[in-house]
């Protein structure tokens, strides 16, 4: 199969198939013939509203205008998701998209915050942190002198059309279809074409799978492999339900956690995303459905409905001539929204390692190495916020505090509670502002801070501290409120 690479068929016409499609047709469509597969029959799996900030690199990528996208898909900003619930019943913290104070060259803030903490000096570590204070505040406005790290709540469905059409003006060719079998070459099992249920063959070089839960290529057809989280990651079910807006929305995600479960709200401009994701074994899915519907605001859209899932990886995103991209890759559930994250790191990384002269193994083994460390750590991270809680008011929540978890994420937790200090991997997706957010949210005070803090005396620590939380307050007393700013962003392109 070392021949160069002409045709790429993607598989799958769901978020992942259209970032897909909308990427490799713009960047690369001079080079290579781009063709998406999707079945109308079977649709998409029509949730995955709320995102992280590095969807910015994306969009930057495909050189689309923040407003442009804003208005096509009803979207609202988000700087954060606040966690109702989690650390205990009746506690809630942010984790915000911002940077927590500032570092010095030797520790980070969370150091000179908890020597704080020991004199009396400070408040809640997120009044040093503008996102948290504009999140809180419900004021938001982009500026041209002021980066503040924020994301999107955004229709899902809009957002695919959306890139539809971009892929479309760039060349992509869409075959509407339902694909009944995959064909492989006798020699190595390399694929070769797409049948479709109409006994049309879509063959191609490279194929992409993003046929969702399904995993049509990668594994009904490869046997690739699955290692399954759910013993870390125990929640496999969700109910999702639209209501209209009863009031203006916040800029930030809420998920709240409740018996078996936790439920999402996302606030678009016009209607809200609501969900909830628990776990089969403690909760029925008319259980669910009957928590969810008592716990929504505003007239539902549309009815419940009921999505499976298992938490876990592939063994290997890329195998043979397959990449998988999207939920048919694996899913680490959406507490986090990190699985568009995830997409765009996929197609990033295929661009990147682009085998225009013949699929090489080496590149294959480069891509599944980065997507299995990206994955490693941002199953931690979510980890994180079952295993370390006060909750044992049900099976699940017992369940979730005694769990094994992982040694690294292990290390990471004592760490933080012996001496405050933040264990980094290189280029992960969180950073130490966001582990620092949840980890205390969750419950975690470190008993030490680091001893270069006490260069400082009282005063100065005092000064230093004053200094960070009122140049952030003032920052977002100058911000507009963020409903106001996205009715003037939107339609001012
Ligand atoms: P799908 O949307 O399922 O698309 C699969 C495509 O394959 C469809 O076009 C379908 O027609 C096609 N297909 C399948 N079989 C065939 C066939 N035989 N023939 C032809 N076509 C076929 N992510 C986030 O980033 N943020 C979130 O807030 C978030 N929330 C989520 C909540 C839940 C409960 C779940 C389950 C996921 C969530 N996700 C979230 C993940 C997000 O929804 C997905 O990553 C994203 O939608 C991409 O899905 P996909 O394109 O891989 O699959």
């Amino acid at each position: 199969m070392n021949s160069a690479i002409k045709k790429v068929v993607i598989a799958g016409g769901g978020t992942a198939g259209w970032m897909a499609g909308a990427a490799l047709s713009k960047l690369m469509g001079k080079h290579i013939e781009v063709v998406l597969v999707e079945s109308d029959d079977i649709g998409t799996v029509g949730v995955g509203e709320a995102t992280i900030p590095t969807l910015h690199v994306f969009h930057r990528l495909l050189g689309l205008k923040e407003q442009d996208v804003m208005a096509a898909t009803n979207a609202t900003f988000k700087l954060g998701i606040n966690f109702e619930n989690w650390h205990d019943v009746g506690k809630d913290y942010l984790h915000s998209f911002g940077f927590l104070g500032k570092d010095c060259w030797a520790c980070g803030f969370q150091h000179f915050w908890l020597k704080g903490k020991q004199q009396g000096l400070v408040s809640e570590i997120g009044d040093y942190c503008t996102e948290h204070l504009a999140a809180r505040q419900g004021r938001f406005a982009v500026l041209p002198n002021q980066d503040y790290n924020h994301a999107y709540h955004m229709d899902a469905s809009l957002y695919a059309k959306f890139l539809r059409n971009i892929a479309e003006e760039n060349g992509l060719k869409r075959i509407e279809g339902k694909i009944t079998d995959v064909l492989q070459h006798d020699a190595n099992g390399y694929i070769k074409a797409l049948q479709l249920a109409n006994g049309e063959l879509i063959e191609g070089d490279l194929f992409i799978d993003c046929t969702g839960f399904r995993a049509l290529l990668i594994e009904q057809t490869l046997n690739t492999g699955f290692d399954d989280w759910s013993h870390w990651l125990p929640c496999d079910s969700a109910i999702a339900v639209q209501t209209e807006s009863v009031e203006k929305p916040l800029a930030y995600t809420r998920s709240i956690a409740r018996e078996s479960g936790w439920q999402w709200r996302i606030p678009l401009q016009t209607r809200t995303g609501n969900g909830f994701v628990f776990c089969s074994k403690y909760m029925s899915d008319d259980q669910a459905i009957e928590t969810l519907l008592a716990n929504i605001e505003g007239k539902p859209l549309n009815q419940p409905r009921v999505i499976k899932f298992k938490t876990g990886t592939r063994r290997q995103h890329w195998n043979k001539n397959c990449v998988a991209v999207g939920l048919s890759s694996g899913f680490l559930e959406p507490l986090e929204s990190t699985s568009i994250h995830l997409i765009q790191r996929s197609i990033v990384r295929l661009m990147q390692l682009f085998p225009s002269q013949g699929i090489d193994q080496t590149d294959i083994n480069e891509f599944n190495q980065q997507t299995k460390l990206e994955m490693d750590n941002i199953r931690d991270f979510i980890i994180l916020h079952y295993k370390v809680t006060d909750r044992e008011d049900s099976r699940f929540w017992r369940y979730c505090k005694n769990m094994p978890i992982p040694a690294s994420l292990q290390h990471r937790i004592d760490m933080f509670s012996q001496s405050g200090k933040v264990y980094k991997y290189g280029n992960e997706l969180f950073g130490e502002s966001s582990w620092i957010q949840v980890m205390m949210g969750q419950g975690i005070m470190p008993k030490e801070y680091h001893p270069i803090v006490d260069v400082m005396e009282k005063d100065e620590l005092s000064n230093f501290l004053n200094n960070i939380k009122t140049t952030a307050k003032r920052k977002v007393d100058t911000l507009p409120p963020h409903t106001d700013f996205i009715n003037h962003y939107c339609k001012s392109n």
